[in-house]
């Protein structure tokens, strides 16, 4: 029975909190941090930063990953940059103005302290990143080179290219390298975390399924970090990497942690659009293109099948520019998306089906030559080219807005702490700092502040009153998780229907991009939540799940993914149906303003939504509880980028 969901902020001025929370938490002395065991399952920004921090400080740690190596997480594929508040171009940026951009990038519906305390670390991750060797950018000068994202008049993003990702991860890599040969971290790899065990109401283990030889495992810990992720993939075609899922996150679910705004799905405006009906991912071309690029369609809907070329700049629509002068190129997400779809629905598209708008780097080009535009985007302009066959230094790009990154993850405290006791979550798997849109840079940001310095402050907390109360794998809960766990795999090879996974999980994904993406409203919401129980139905029924669990198959695996991903868009739907007012990514259709834009109800929905499983295993309505948002530094206002 879960109370008042008790975000457990600190008291005092918003800018002392973390100050004085760190001062006040209790610690773990050396000697004692290598009888605790902690579990970390994740090995991206997040999972890797924890565990290459908590081993330094002498803990045991376990972490796990599917991949076949800790450096291969989804994280590797960042491309565009990590906000900092460094200031380095004395433009005006700070602490407080990066807090607030976040505040309002995500509509006002993130927890003040703890965005604050974001900011607030910002400028160390870079520090640690270039003690690391992190090449990132530089001026001439030996400077760190900055460039501007979206929602933001400061530039504050540093890079390495258009691969800032790989290169933070190769950094943390050798941090978790370090304690790897140290023996604190113990890796492994090609490991999926199935289920969470509960022992007298604390996270304490998972039951973990070898991927190679099937092999089920149980492991006990003292504590168990979630960083497994966002769950962009419940669409099907999103610019995640093929494996990202919602398994670890849901399945701690059904166990009781709380799920938070599950339907904030962040959709980016610059993506190579959907090319056809066998495709099964799409590619980002990252918002730092947004610097120099300009993004625009013909004026006259009779233009769409003319070449760039042909088409006068008197008959261009640089429609950001126009909409949103203030911020042009640079509006958030959620905005620049919507507002594609926009002249996309007026038949004013471009490209194969008329959904693209063009993304030109013409005068960039010009202005600062095509050697410098290489310097800065080379390898975007590579894979465009490989994609689509174009050369983007020649013609313009054509961009479409698709599924990028989830804000809703599972509830947490600002201690990073799950409503679960033990159970903390970070990085995209949380739902913690980005309300209803995140804005571009700063999940990087947000990763590596909970892996590298907040979670070794706040897990001591917890763990110093947890001292020889780690349970074997002998437990009851323990043995009946696990046969839990072999119940579900063996279901799941017996079914042995006709349909294949993808066309399910391809069908899901169509349904909630139509009922559920970027526009939503309460019919459609309502049409969503009948057709996904029958779709659940037909996969338990109908799909086909060849060999078998004693052996590497990467047929079950996805089959439990795509098993959790069909209850699990129920629940967003739930949700977006429930939240009844328009914020950020989550816009329904009957709320909107008079030019069109996302139009909140801060009386009624200022709020964080946390759902319960309820069911006891089988899938029945959850249970709303409600987190109010208290803004004491920062004034509630309409969002406007103009
Ligand atoms: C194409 C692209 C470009 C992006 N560019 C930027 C950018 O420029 N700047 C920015 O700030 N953000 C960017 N983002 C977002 C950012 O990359 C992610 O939000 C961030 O990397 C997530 O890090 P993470 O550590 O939380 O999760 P991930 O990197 O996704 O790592 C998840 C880890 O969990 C493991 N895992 C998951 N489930 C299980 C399980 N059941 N059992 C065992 N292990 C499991 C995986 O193996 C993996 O190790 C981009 C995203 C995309 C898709």
């Amino acid at each position: 029975m879960i109370g008042t969901l008790d975000a457990k902020i600190p008291p005092g001025p918003l800018d002392q909190k973390w100050r004085n929370h760190r001062d006040h938490s209790r610690l773990v002395s050396p000697t004692n941090r290598r009888k605790f065991e902690i579990i970390i399952v994740g090995s991206g920004l997040a999972g890797g930063s924890a565990a290459a921090t908590l081993g330094e400080l002498g803990y045991g740690v376990k972490c796990f990953c599917y991949q076949d190596s800790a450096r291969r997480a989804h994280s590797i594929a960042a491309q565009g940059g990590i906000n900092a508040a460094k200031n380095y171009q004395n433009d005006g940026d700070s602490v407080y103005r990066l807090f607030y951009d976040t505040i309002k990038g995500g509509d006002f519906r993130s927890r003040e302290a703890n965005v604050y305390r974001l900011a607030e670390v910002s400028s160390n991750i870079i520090d640690q990143c270039v003690a690391q060797g992190v090449p990132f950018a530089r001026e001439y000068s030996g400077l760190l080179a900055n460039r501007s994202f979206g929602g933001a008049q400061v530039s504050r993003t540093f890079y390495a290219r258009g691969q800032t990702g790989q290169q933070l991860l190769l950094g943390c890599y050798q941090a978790l390298c370090r304690q790897i040969a140290a023996g604190t971290v113990e890796m492994f790899p090609q490991t999926e975390m199935l289920d969470l065990v509960i022992v007298d109401g604390h996270a304490k283990g998972i039951v973990s399924r070898n991927l190679v030889s099937g092999k089920i495992d149980k492991y006990a810990a003292d504590a168990v970090v979630l960083a497994t992720g966002g769950y962009g993939n419940v669409f099907y075609l999103s610019t995640n990497a093929r494996g990202c899922n919602v398994t670890a996150t849901y399945r701690a679910y059904k166990k009781g942690a709380l799920f938070a705004n599950p339907c904030f799905t962040q959709i980016h405006p610059t993506c190579i659009p959907v090319s056809g009906e066998h495709q099964s991912k799409l590619t980002l071309m990252s918002e730092s293109l947004r610097n120099d690029g300009r993004v625009w369609v013909p004026k006259r809907k009779e233009d769409c099948d003319k070449a760039p070329d042909e088409i006068p700049e008197t008959e261009r629509d640089y429609y950001l520019e126009r909409k949103y002068p203030s911020y042009g190129n640079l509006a958030p997400r959620d905005i620049s998306s919507r507002a594609a779809k926009e002249v996309c629905d007026e038949g004013r598209g471009v490209g194969p089906g008329g959904r693209g708008v063009y993304l030109d780097l013409a005068d960039a080009i010009k202005r600062l030559g095509e050697r410098t535009i290489c310097e800065r985007y080379g390898n975007l302009f590579e894979i465009y080219e490989k994609i689509t066959g174009e050369n983007a230094y020649k013609m313009p790009m054509r961009i479409y807005p698709a599924i990028h990154y989830t804000m809703g993850g599972l509830w947490v405290d600002y201690n990073l702490m799950s409503n679960l006791p033990g159970l903390y979550v970070i990085g995209e798997a949380n739902f913690s700092d980005h309300g209803a849109n995140r804005l571009g840079a700063s999940a990087l940001m947000q990763g590596l502040a909970d892996g590298y310095f907040i979670l070794p402050y706040t897990l001591p907390n917890y763990l110093a009153g947890q001292m020889s109360k780690r349970p074997s794998t002998d437990h009851f809960e323990f043995k009946k998780t696990e046969s839990d766990v072999r119940a579900k795999i063996e279901n799941l090879l017996k079914i042995n229907g006709k349909r294949s996974l993808d066309s399910i999980h391809r069908e899901l994904g169509a349904l909630l991009w139509e009922k559920c993406g970027m526009l939503r409203n309460k019919p459609g919401l309502q049409e969503a939540l009948t057709k996904i129980p029958e779709l659940r139905n037909e996969f338990w029924n109908n799909v086909h799940v060849p060999g078998d669990d004693e052996d590497f198959n990467q047929s079950l695996e996805r089959a439990g993914r795509v098993a959790d991903f069909l209850e699990f868009a129920e629940l967003m739907c739930i949700d977006a149906l429930a939240r009844d007012e328009s914020c950020g990514a989550h816009f329904r259709e009957e709320h909107q303003t008079s030019e069109g834009e996302a139009l909140r109800d801060d009386e009624n929905f200022a709020d964080v939504f946390a759902w319960e499983f309820q069911g006891n295993g089988k899938i029945a309505e959850p249970k709303l509880h409600r987190e109010p948002l208290h803004f004491e530094t920062v004034h509630l206002t309409q969002r406007s980028y103009k």
